[in-house]
């Protein structure tokens, strides 16, 4: 194995010779008025923006592939290259240094959906799949949400029954984050009567096959991320199984699990919309900074922020040595939602009727996406109130409700 350093060196000189570096000061440095002021908590690109940038994305996968990059930490039986997460996250911030095309349309795929396969796929669907998603040939998205399904996970009704060696599914998903990008889609499936929980299925189904039909779902924010996905008889091979019939609520589990984990890791450092400098200007060219309200409010977020990203950072340690997350995961989704509505209700306080009128000035009404957004962050991934039950059951170990 490389030495950290000697890894490092390669994967810069790597960088150097295909991407324009980053000149330091552009690097996550925030300066008000500088370049767009766009502030979004989920990414809803503009949908022909949104087409244009997937070949670059794609292209930046396969390079990355080629080069041994894209998949750091993955095993070299299926093409990754066998390192520590700890090398990965070095290689992903020193990436951070250079113009690239992000991975933020694939964090589905690679965060959630590529680890269920590894865990949960036979030999010959994870040298089929993961190769694939990790070098972007491959889109995936969860179809895990129904109607009558969302908490209450389990009322999952979309059937899947069999056809020869095939399967035939037929139901509605909701909520079908990126759908309208994604090649394949972690389908689960009711596939017999009962007992709850042991009457479902996994399947990868192809989301280009006949049957499926994909709507876009427009939100409050203006965006439109999410989709209904319609399944009529949808056919998948039986190879596209994911693990054993009737074990479909444990394969959901592990992508749940990753899920919140992707979730609660999001969003911090950097220009992002919970960067402490970005919020200090605010105050400023908003002309509170010296409202003994606001200093306060803003003290109490900024602490809550920061311990909220050293809890995140002690999972990530937990990450990085290799282990699973487990249902204290939970925690950093929850203090990702408070902060996400502190942020809101702080941000409204200080631009006050700004927020609501398009004026056109810089940095003011770009904010109504955030607090229009922010409420959405309470329900994805398991909504507040289901995570908090997880905790006291799972992690506390109180009774369960009878
Ligand atoms: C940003 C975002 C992205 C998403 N992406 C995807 C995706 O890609 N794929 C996918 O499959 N789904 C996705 N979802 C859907 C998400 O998983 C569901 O919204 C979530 O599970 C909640 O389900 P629901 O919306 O049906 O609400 P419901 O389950 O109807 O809940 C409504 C309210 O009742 C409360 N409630 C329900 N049960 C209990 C209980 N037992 N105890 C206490 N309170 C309860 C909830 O907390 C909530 O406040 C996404 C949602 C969001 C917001």
């Amino acid at each position: 194995m490389p030495e950290l350093t000697e890894f490092l060196a390669a994967a810069e000189a790597w960088l150097e010779a295909g991407y324009s570096r980053l000149a330091t000061e552009e690097r996550g440095r925030f300066r008000w008025g500088e370049g767009s002021d766009e502030v979004r908590v989920f990414q809803e690109p503009d949908p022909v923006e949104e087409a244009d940038a997937l070949p670059r994305i794609r292209a930046w996968r396969a390079a990355l592939w080629d080069a041994g990059y894209a998949w750091i930490s993955g095993p070299k039986e299926y093409g990754g290259a066998g390192l520590p997460k700890s090398y990965e996250a070095a290689f992903n911030r020193l990436t951070r240094k250079f113009e690239v095309p992000g991975d933020a349309a694939l964090t589905v795929s690679l965060g959630m959906i590529a680890p269920t396969i590894l865990r949960h796929a036979d030999e010959g669907q994870k040298r089929r799949y993961l190769p694939a998603l990790y070098r972007g040939d491959l889109i995936a998205c969860q179809l895990f949400s129904e109607p009558g399904a969302g908490s209450d996970l389990a009322s999952i009704e979309s059937k899947a029954t069999p056809d020869g060696d095939d399967w035939l599914i037929t139901g509605q998903k909701v909520w079908t984050s990126g759908a309208h990008l994604a090649d394949i889609g972690e389908i689960i499936c009711q596939t017999s009567p009962g007992p709850r929980h042991h009457n479902l299925t996994a399947f990868l189904v192809d989301m280009h096959a006949p049957g499926v039909m994909v709507r876009p779902l427009r939100q409050m924010t203006g965006g439109a991320a999410f989709n209904e996905v319609f399944l009529d008889g949808a056919r998948v091979p039986g190879d596209a199984r994911l693990d054993a019939v009737g074990e479909g609520w444990r394969v959901a589990l592990t992508t749940l699990s990753h899920e919140r984990s992707a979730m609660g890791h999001s969003s911090f450092g950097g220009a992002g919309i919970l960067s402490t400098e970005r919020l200090m200007e605010l105050v400023r060219h908003a002309g509170n900074a010296h409202d003994p309200v606001v200093r306060r409010n803003f003290g109490e977020l900024i602490t809550q922020l920061r311990v909220a990203r050293y809890a995140q950072e002690v999972m990530a340690e937990r990450a990085r040595a290799g282990q699973p997350p487990g249902p204290e995961i939970a925690l950093n989704k929850l203090a990702l939602s408070a902060n996400m509505a502190a942020l809101a209700g702080f941000v409204a306080g200080v631009l006050g009727p700004k927020l609501i009128a398009d004026t056109g000035e810089w940095g003011t009404y770009a904010w109504t996406s955030v607090v229009l957004g922010a409420p959405g962050y309470r329900l994805g991934g398991g909504s507040d109130e289901v995570l908090k039950n997880m905790i006291a059951e799972r992690v506390l170990g109180l009774p369960r409700p009878s």
